[in-house]
């Protein structure tokens, strides 16, 4: 039986960890599919407070794995395919294995959602991203594409116009599903170009490692062109890893956890959630890693309040 089970194993789960391991209570952390999170698929991390030169992302995720270690956190590899949270204990489940938290804390993330493409694949955090306030600096002087045809693309894409000198933004259709506000701001900018009905089809070259090129495809006329670019940023949307807790915990329409403003708690008392699994707004490493925070001395104090 443990005190505090947390699941997920990126920046929002491991900062749970430390905080409560420091507070005692020994936590059991289930890695998940992806250890380590989006903070793996990334390099330089240069806005996390604290690292003047910046880190990349997979040190940044062993450092805190260390930390937690260090004060007593466990680690359990695997996924969770099952969780019963109609009492207490909470029971959490790796395929036959079967693991009891006095409380819990969801920290299973959320992934970006890919096109799909194996030159895509092979250049994330090279050049491929998918978000614009973490990599968007690389790119001063350049010219990006940005694809997607919702608010995250239009916000991306404005974004990003800081620091390239030209962003095309590729989508599928020609109609968008962004608001129309954010739509205006784009259509307004100089430095914003659109290309509908498009879609990416390459992106050049993985044999450099780097982003050279986008290759893209009219949708019906199969019409080709290639767009010089160093940086492609995808963004068309994000799905939250809650599949596990539907009918359990109370979700919005996207499967994003929702909590009770300002707190980490879900609607079952003595659950907790933090991080981009309840967090489609933000989504940096440094409010995953405060929400954790949130969430262990959250768990702590209702131990403490049931005497456990
Ligand atoms: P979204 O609204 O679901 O839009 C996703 C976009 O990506 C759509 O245009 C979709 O095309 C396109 N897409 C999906 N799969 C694709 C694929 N395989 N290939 C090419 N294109 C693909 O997602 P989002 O923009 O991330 O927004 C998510 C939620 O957050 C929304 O409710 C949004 O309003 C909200 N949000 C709000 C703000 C803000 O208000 N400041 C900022 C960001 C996000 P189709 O249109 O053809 O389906």
């Amino acid at each position: 039986m443990y005190n505090v089970i947390i699941i997920g194993s990126g920046c929002a789960g491991l900062t749970a960890a430390i905080y409560a391991a420091r507070a005692n209570l020994k936590p059991l952390v289930i890695d998940g599919r992806a250890q380590g999170g989006q903070l793996m698929l990334t390099t330089e991390v240069e806005n996390y407070p604290g690292f003047p030169e910046g880190i990349l992302g997979p040190d940044l995720i062993e450092n805190m794995r260390k930390q937690a270690a260090r004060f007593g956190a466990e680690y359990k590899a695997g996924d969770v395919t099952a969780v019963d949270l109609s009492k207490r204990p909470f029971k959490v489940a790796i395929g036959n294995e079967t693991f009891e938290g006095k409380t819990l804390i969801v920290a299973a993330g959320a992934d970006a959602r890919w096109i799909g493409l194996e030159s895509e694949e092979k250049l994330q955090g090279k050049g491929v991203s998918s978000c614009a306030t973490c990599d968007g600096f690389f790119h001063r002087g350049k010219e990006l594409v940005v694809v997607g045809g919702g608010d995250t693309a239009m916000e991306e894409a404005t974004f990003l116009t800081k620091f390239a000198t030209k962003v095309t933004v590729v989508h599928r259709r020609d109609e968008f599903r962004a608001s129309k506000i954010m739509l205006d701001r784009a259509h307004k900018n100089e430095r914003i170009e659109f290309l509908t009905p498009y879609v990416v089809t390459e992106v050049l070259d993985p044999a450099k490692g780097a982003v050279e090129a986008v290759k893209v495809r009219h949708v019906s006329n199969g019409h080709e062109k290639t767009l010089p670019v160093s940086g492609l940023f995808v963004a068309i949307g994000h799905v939250p890893n809650t599949g596990v807790f539907k009918g359990q915990l109370e979700m919005d329409k996207n499967g994003y956890l929702i909590t009770q403003p300002g707190t980490p708690r879900t609607n079952v008392e003595g659950v907790f959630a933090a991080g981009d699994v309840q967090d489609h707004v933000y989504r940096q490493a440094v409010t995953a890693a405060g929400s954790g925070c949130m969430a262990a001395i959250e768990a702590e104090r209702f131990l403490e309040a049931h005497h456990e």
